[in-house]
């Protein structure tokens, strides 16, 4: 009788999604085995060479907080480092960071191969394996089947992928990778709705070629916060990225040949994402405009490779060949790699309960890219929920959902679960609700505790947490000290523009002026010298946006009241009569499991909300 080997858990997938489950399911104490179609396409940045940006870079810090691996990884392996948006309020403060591709992965790679309780290993899965509606285990192409009592897939953009440049066509993974083409058939047999989704990557050119002397150049910030509060080590900006545009030329080149481009002649079906759209979807769709940005990005201090920020496109290779030489500094440009699109199956997030499991088959979860998002953050930040739920699935626990007030992961899983997406799902500050609150510098307050509750915090994490929020509370204590109106004040105050009070002055109230913040005080008084500038940063913010702060706990506790009222399962929506057609129609796919999730399912209208409401007050009666 063959025998085959046991795990307690297997991921499907070591991409940005697939990682963060593997080393949360290893981390908490599960066998898990790890498949990837290729171990040098571990924690692959498909395209872009950063990490972060508006709303992602809170990812980042959200997935650090709960014991993730990806700011850690991030903070060791980054070439440079901004936080952008400075210009704006907190809220939006978002840090990102250019990452040396080659140094990324190969950390990743170390980090799982040392990691107790978890083996990686190259193959291509072709099967689920259920048994009653359970996982009990799954085979691959190369001719094995492994058993395991639970499954996290991130198969990213290689189920069914194609690349895609001008009329080429071919079956492949990104960067040449090989694609999975067996699995989705046994996805649609397991009931999954599959959708085809596409993305695209600019050229990578020889930077030897390129003319940066014409460009402006980037350089980083130093003395910035990390991605990771167990960061100590001062980063370092070790590269530049340059700006630079596309020419008139460039723009007469692609409406020349937009004929010939795959979105527009209909080679391409799958949707693509709107917040990175293709330079002939920029051109065709800002027709007023007759430049576009565009960013040279390093990929690597083992390569010449530049990646060209702003020009991603699926156009023929001869006009690629004119295309990228338009653009100012690449006049004697070589390109080492061509650009193109890469469609892909994706899955109806719909389909899956708030904790990320399918609802179709108890202990499968998803996360990443197969769930309709796209990008490193949004995979990484859904891995690692599906990850520490499929721990919690084997013992048996409730599952962790994080909620829309705690964090950008709750929003957005909550969106996928809830709303679906019909496009690539990109994450932004705009759909959070409570984004004063769901800040980069206060993601440990956040989130920590329940790192600490689902076993991924470790005691060092732990303790440094503790001390940082004995500094927030010390530090807050220190603001009720008064200061003299001495020459001093006065000096200090009139630089300030500020005017001058009669009587002593609590710091507390110094800053609650317009023009004045801690870290002016912290500049002129030493009170606050033993504390660092993240504790300044946090304790800043709260005091002088105390009144919104306000505001949004109320309307969060407003929030949580309708989330407690919980909807049992097995509902007959199609026999609640009130409710509208389209409300019976949803409420049965979606099945929500509150009142508040219920209530933001679009189409269902406030009228359908009281009617349930009601509905469950004389069913519990
Ligand atoms: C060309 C391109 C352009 C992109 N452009 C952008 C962009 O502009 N902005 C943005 O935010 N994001 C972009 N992305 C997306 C970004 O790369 C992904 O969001 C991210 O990599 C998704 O992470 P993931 O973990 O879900 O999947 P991936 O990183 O794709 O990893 C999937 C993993 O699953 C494995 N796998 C798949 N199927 C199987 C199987 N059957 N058996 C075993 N292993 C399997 C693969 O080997 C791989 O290890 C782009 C991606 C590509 C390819």
């Amino acid at each position: 009788m063959e025998k085959y080997t046991k795990y307690d858990a297997i991921v499907i997938g070591a991409g940005h999604a697939g990682c963060e489950a593997g080393l949360a399911l290893a981390r908490t104490g599960k066998n898990t085995l790890m498949l990837t179609l290729n171990l040098d396409s571990i924690a692959f940045l498909a395209c872009n060479p950063s990490i972060g940006g508006t709303a992602k870079g809170h990812l980042v810090c959200e997935i650090d907080a709960l014991g993730g691996e990806m700011g850690i990884n991030t903070d060791a392996s980054l070439t440079q480092i901004r936080m952008l948006n400075k210009g704006k309020g907190p809220a939006v403060y978002s840090l990102r960071a250019q990452v040396d591709k080659i140094s990324y992965h190969t950390r990743m790679k170390r980090v799982l191969e040392n990691q107790e309780n978890l083996s990686v290993k190259q193959a291509e899965v072709s099967e689920i394996l259920t048994k009653n509606g359970k996982i009990c285990g799954l085979s691959t192409a190369q001719g094995e089947k492994f058993l395991c009592d639970t499954i996290v897939m991130a198969t990213g953009v290689y189920l069914k992928s194609q690349i895609i440049i001008g009329q080429y066509k071919s079956d492949s993974g990104p960067n040449g990778f090989s694609p999975a083409n067996l699995l989705t058939k046994n996805l649609i047999e397991l009931g999954f709705k599959v959708l085809r989704f596409k993305t695209g990557t600019p050229a990578r050119v020889d930077g030897k070629t390129v003319n940066f002397d014409i460009m402006e150049k980037q350089i980083g910030e130093e003395d910035i916060q990390s991605f990771s509060f167990l960061t100590e080590t001062p980063l370092k900006n070790t590269a530049a990225c340059y700006l630079t545009h596309t020419t008139p030329e460039t723009k007469k080149i692609i409406i020349n040949n937009i004929h010939k481009a795959p979105l527009y002649c209909g080679l391409i079906k799958g949707i693509g994402p709107r917040y990175c759209p293709s330079i002939e979807d920029k051109i065709m769709r800002f027709a007023d405009k007759e430049v576009h940005q565009v960013f040279l990005e390093p990929e690597s201090k083992y390569t010449n490779e530049f990646y060209v920020q702003g020009v991603s496109t699926s156009l023929p290779v001869d006009v690629q060949n004119e295309l990228y030489p338009s653009v100012t500094g690449l006049e004697n440009v070589k390109i080492m790699r061509n650009a193109y699109a890469i469609e892909y199956d994706c899955i109806d997030s719909m389909q899956l309960k708030p904790t990320l499991e399918y609802k179709n088959v108890k202990g499968l979860f998803t996360a990443g890219q197969i769930n309709g998002t796209s990008g490193y953050e949004e995979a990484a930040a859904q891995g690692l929920i599906a990850g520490i739920n499929a721990g919690l699935y084997l013992d048996g626990k409730e599952g962790l959902v994080l909620k829309r007030n705690s964090s950008y992961i709750g929003v957005l899983i909550d969106d996928l679960v809830t709303k679906g997406t019909n496009e690539p799902y990109r994450m932004m500050t705009s759909r959070a609700e409570y984004r004063l609150w769901l800040r980069q510098d206060n993601a440990d307050v956040r989130l920590t505790e329940i790192g600490r509750e689902v076993g991924l915090v470790n005691d060092k994490r732990y303790e440094k947490f503790q001390n940082k929020l004995k500094d927030i509370a010390k530090c807050k204590q220190l603001l009720e000290t008064k200061v003299k109106i001495d020459q001093k004040m006065i000096d200090f105050l009139n630089k300030k523009n500020e005017s001058i009070p009669k009587q002593t002055i609590r710091i507390y109230d110094l800053i609650k002026k317009n023009k004045v913040n801690l870290h002016d005080v912290n500049e002129e008084y030493d009170f606050f010298r033993e504390f660092d500038r993240k504790i300044l940063e946090t304790v800043n913010i709260d005091i002088r946006y105390e009144g919104y702060l306000k505001q949004q706990e109320r309307d969060i506790k407003e929030m949580l009241k309708q989330e407690a009222s919980k909807i049992p399962e097995g509902i007959e929506y199609g026999a609640l009569k009130g409710l509208s057609l389209e409300a019976r129609e949803k409420l049965e796919k979606i099945k929500p499991q509150t009142i508040a999730q219920a209530s933001r399912i679009s189409g269902i209208s406030p009228a359908d909300i009281s009617i349930l409401i009601i509905y469950l007050k004389m069913k519990a009666r």
